[in-house]
C-alpha cells in the first residue's frame, strides 16, 4: 500500500513577493492590490526604524505605527494594539519584524477581522500560517483561523542583514524544524514533502554561508528563501512531538523560542526516526549526511548555537513536569509519546550529548 498515492493538500491564498528592497517598494503595491487604504504598521521596539521606513513608504495609506509587539503576544499587549487599530479606523495591518510582530498582527486580525500583511525579518515562518498565539496567566493558547493568515507576505532579504549571526542560526534551525516535522506529518502531501526537502537544503546550505559572511545578500536571500518554504510546510501540515516539546518549554518554562527549537530538534528526530525512516532519510539527503539527527546537532554545534536545555536555563527538576505536560496532550506523531519517552528526549536534550534512542 505504501506506493499508492493518497493525500489531501490545501493551498492558502497568500501573495508572496521576494526581492531585496521589497519592504519599502512592494508593500505599498501589495496593500493597494488587496484594496487596503488605512494601514496600521506594527513592530517591536527593536524593529521600529525599519517599520518606520515601511510606514513612510505607504504614504497617506498609513494611519499609524505601533511599536508594542512583545515575545509570545501577551494578552494585554494584544488588547492595546486592537484598541489602537480600532481608534485609527484601520482596514489592514502591516506587521514588520519576527514572529512576535507577526503574532501581534495576527492577534489584531483575530479580534477585528482586518487584513494582515507580513514583512518578516526572521525565519520563524509565522507569516505563512493561519495559526495565532496569545499568552495569558502564564500559559500560551494557540488556535487556527484563516482570518489571521497574512494575505500578502513581502520577503526582503535586506531586512535580515541586521539579524545577528547567533539569532540567524537559531531562527534558521527553528525553520528547519518545521520542515523536519512536515516530512512525517499525517497530512503531508507530495507538495509539502518537496517544499520541506528544498527548504532544508536551502537553509542548511545558507546558514554556514551567513555565519562566514553575514553581509552577503546572496546567502541571506537563500536563508530567507528556505524560511519561506519551511514556513509553508508549517502552515500546511500538523506538527508533532518536537513542536509540542518546544511549546511546553517556551510556554511553561519561559525558554527562548528559536534556541529551544535548535537544542531539541536532533533529539526529537532521533526519537521519531525509527517510526519515520523515510522522513529521516530525506532530512539526511537534504543535509548531505549519513544520519539526520547527528547532522542536525553537528550543524548547530559548528555554528556555535546552544547545545543543551541546561545551557538555556532549564532546571533538571523541571524535566519530569515538562515530560508529563508533553505526554499528557494528544497529537499526531509517528511514534507513540509516553511520559517515559518524552522524559528520555528531554533528558537527552537537557544534557546535550549525542542524539541516540533505541527504536521500538
Ligand atoms: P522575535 O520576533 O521575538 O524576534 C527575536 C528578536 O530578534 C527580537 O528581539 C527582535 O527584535 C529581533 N529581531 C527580529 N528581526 C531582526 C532583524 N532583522 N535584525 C535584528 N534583530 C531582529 O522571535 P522569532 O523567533 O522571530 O518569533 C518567535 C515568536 O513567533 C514566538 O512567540 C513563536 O511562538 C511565534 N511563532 C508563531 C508561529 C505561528 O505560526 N503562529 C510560527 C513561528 C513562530
Amino acid at each position: 500500500m505504501k506506493d499508492v498515492l493518497d493525500f489531501f493538500h490545501e493551498s492558502w491564498p497568500v501573495r508572496v513577493v521576494f526581492r531585496p528592497g521589497a519592504a519599502t517598494t512592494a508593500t505599498p503595491r501589495e496593500a493597494a492590490a488587496l484594496g487596503l487604504r488605512r494601514l496600521l504598521v506594527v513592530c517591536g521596539s527593536r524593529g521600529a526604524a525599519t517599520a518606520r521606513a515601511v510606514a513612510d513608504s505607504l504614504g497617506p495609506a498609513c494611519v499609524g505605527l505601533h511599536t508594542g509587539a512583545r515575545m509570545h503576544v501577551p494578552a494585554d499587549v494584544a488588547t492595546r494594539a486592537v484598541e489602537v487599530a480600532r481608534a485609527a479606523g484601520a482596514d489592514g495591518c502591516v506587521a514588520v519584524g519576527g514572529g512576535s510582530s507577526i503574532g501581534l498582527g495576527k492577534a489584531i486580525a483575530l479580534r477585528t477581522g482586518l487584513t494582515p500583511i507580513a514583512v518578516p525579518s526572521t525565519y520563524s515562518g509565522s507569516e505563512m500560517t493561519p495559526v495565532w498565539g496569545l499568552t495569558e496567566h502564564g500559559a500560551k493558547r494557540t488556535g487556527r483561523d484563516p482570518v489571521v493568515l497574512p494575505r500578502s507576505v513581502v520577503y526582503d532579504p535586506e531586512l535580515t542583514l541586521s539579524l545577528p549571526v547567533p539569532l540567524t542560526v537559531t531562527s534558521g534551525i527553528n525553520a528547519v524544524a518545521h520542515a523536519v516535522e512536515a516530512l512525517y506529518a499525517p497530512d503531508a502531501s507530495p507538495l509539502t514533502t518537496l517544499m520541506a526537502e528544498e527548504g532544508l537544503r536551502a537553509m542548511a546550505g545558507a546558514l554556514p554561508a551567513v555565519a562566514d559572511q553575514p553581509d552577503s545578500l546572496e546567502a541571506r536571500g537563500r536563508a530567507l528563501y528556505g524560511a519561506w518554504l519551511c514556513g509553508s510546510c508549517l502552515g500546511a501540515t500538523t506538527m508533532g512531538l518536537h513542536h509540542k516539546l518546544c511549546h511546553v518549554l517556551g510556554g511553561t518554562f519561559d525558554l527562548p523560542h528559536a534556541e529551544t527549537h535548535t537544542v531539541v530538534l536532533p533529539y526529537a528526530l532521533a526519537y521519531n526516526a525509527p517510526a519515520a525512516p523515510e522522513a529521516a532519510a530525506t532530512v539526511a539527503r537534504a543535509l548531505d549526511a549519513a544520519d539526520a539527527p547527528h547532522a542536525l546537532r553537528a550543524l548547530a554545534a559548528r555554528l556555535g548555537a546552544p547545545r543543551s536545555l541546561a545551557e538555556l536555563g532549564l532546571r533538571e527538576a523541571d524535566l519530569a513536569e515538562a515530560a508529563a505536560r508533553t505526554a499528557g496532550q494528544s497529537y499526531a506523531n509517528p511514534r507513540a509519546v509516553t511520559a517515559e519517552g518524552a522524559l528520555a528526549v528531554l533528558r537527552a536534550a537537557y544534557e546535550g550529548g549525542p542524539p541516540e534512542f533505541p527504536g521500538d
